[in-house]
């Protein structure tokens, strides 16, 4: 047992100590940024992944399942898109001993791979809109140091795309989307704020970007996911057109919208604490952990309650573990806190005798469950645990951002920064240079503070057309 790094001055440390400390990956494989999900990581991936697809699918998408190999000729019809992915993608030049007449593109994202299929699925206005995704590992030539969860190279990759009849419908399709995203982040107590990316971050062949930010601690932050709108970017070289009801040929407007096991990093980052990871009752992979306090002058009696418990739990669809191993019980509450099991019952001589159990939640609450009411009363624990670590995200988010009225005060930056911005690239780079990061662009909502009217932009000092933007330092 050792103490993690402290998360406030060597946050990457301790992100990583703590990744390491609940068990969540094996960092050992011989390629970097690679992952292999451990059975405990994977049952927080699988659980991540159920909530995106209830939420994607009540919103009317349906799930498909697209090729990992694209052709070179697929891959290269839009030219802004393979001039951003260019330097990422993974080549397949042979099939066996021989060279492939046809080299193939590992996917980094699927654009390529599927336009050329829509354009045989859409004739008409009666097969819009196309809803679609999938959750396929796609590859990335990652160049920077590789982190797990964060920055890898085998992405465990969630991509929605869409067609749609017009331009208004695929804006439609945004905020759409962008209320999918919101139920998905309440499910893992998560606070972000919604941005549209400044033209020049945005992604390659996209007419415009909008990326899901949560900060960090400092002026760090971390996309958690991207909703694209296309317009016609990919429906013209890919030839997706429909017949419209008045006879005429139109090409689709189209979305994207991309998610990836960053969000896993994102909540071991914005929950984790001291002790170890934090996971809502929605993704735990264990949400309770009953653990029985055995000794030599105890009996049985406090097994045999605990093994009830966990098995009751479990027939009414709860995610409850029994750790009946020989450690010590000091040396498995601390087992499973770093692992950020939310409740943890505990069941001892008194607590057997008097039909009931010790609840102590991951953030300290401790309370008593009588066994005549286990499922009512842990659904009630786990309800307010949910309430309670939300709670603490969201002061820690209010507590994240501060503004900058001017390029100097950007220096140093302890905070994700509100500034005053033109809108000119000029400006951008100016305060991307001044807060040695980014300018992550202008926020769709409203901001998490209320900073008043902008005044002049900080780069310029224009007045003409300018808005808050935000500024940080992305992971
Ligand atoms: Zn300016």
């Amino acid at each position: 047992m050792t103490d993690l790094p402290d998360k406030t001055t060597a946050f990457m440390d301790w992100y990583l100590a703590v990744v390491e400390a609940a068990n969540l990956t094996d960092k050992r494989y011989p390629v970097k940024g690679l992952n292999v999900w451990t059975a405990y990581g994977f049952r927080a991936r699988r659980n991540l992944d159920a909530v995106l697809v209830r939420e994607i699918e009540a919103t009317g998408s349906e799930a498909v399942e697209f090729p990992a190999l694209i052709p070179a000729t697929e891959f290269a019809k839009e030219k802004e898109h393979i001039k951003g992915f260019d330097a990422e993608v993974y080549w397949v030049t042979k099939g066996g001993l021989s060279d492939l007449d046809v080299p193939l593109v590992l996917r980094p994202t699927s654009e390529t791979a599927m336009y050329p299929v829509f354009a045989l699925w859409i004739r008409s206005h009666r097969d819009l809109p196309l809803n679609v995704y999938q959750i396929v590992n796609s590859f990335r030539y990652e160049t920077k140091t590789t982190r797990p969860f964060v920055r890898v190279r085998e992405i465990h990759f969630f991509e929605e795309h869409t067609c749609q009849a017009n331009e208004a419908h695929a804006t439609e399709r945004v905020r759409s989307n962008l209320g999918a995203f919101r139920k998905m982040a309440d499910a893992f107590a998560l606070p972000y704020l919604a941005i549209r990316r400044p033209d020049w971050d945005k992604f390659p062949g996209a007419f415009y970007t909008v990326a899901l930010d949560s900060p960090l601690g400092g002026a760090r932050t971390l996309q958690l996911g991207s909703i694209h709108h296309y317009r016609e970017n990919f429906s013209r070289p890919y030839a997706i057109q429909y017949e419209a009801a008045d006879g005429s040929q139109q090409f689709v407007h189209q979305t994207t919208f991309g998610l990836s096991e960053r969000l896993l990093g994102a909540i071991v980052a914005v929950h984790g604490d001291a002790k170890g990871a934090v996971f809502s009752s929605a993704i735990a992979p264990y949400q309770v952990v009953v653990i029985p306090i055995l000794g030599s002058d105890v009996g049985e009696a406090p097994l045999r309650v605990a093994e009830d418990v966990a098995a009751r739990l479990r027939r009414h669809g709860y995610r409850a573990h029994l750790d009946a191993g020989d450690d010590r019980p000091g040396a498995k509450f601390y087992r499973w806190e770093q692992a950020g099991v939310p409740l943890r019952l505990e069941v001892g001589r008194r607590e057997a005798e008097a039909r009931s159990a010790t609840s102590v939640d991951r953030l300290g609450t401790k309370g008593r469950v009588a066994l005549d009411r286990l499922e009512g009363e842990v659904a009630d624990r786990l309800a307010e645990f949910d309430r309670a670590l939300r709670a603490r995200a969201d002061a820690a988010f209010a507590a994240s951002f501060s503004v900058a009225r001017s390029l100097a005060e950007l220096a140093g930056s302890t905070r994700v920064r509100i500034v005053a911005w033109c809108g000119s690239e000029a400006c951008g780079h100016q305060i991307e240079s001044g807060i040695d990061g980014a300018l992550l662009g202008t926020p769709e909502d409203a901001l998490p503070i209320d900073p008043g009217a902008p005044g002049p932009c900080i780069g310029c000092g224009g007045t003409e057309s300018t808005r808050w933007a935000l500024a940080g330092q992305p992971l």
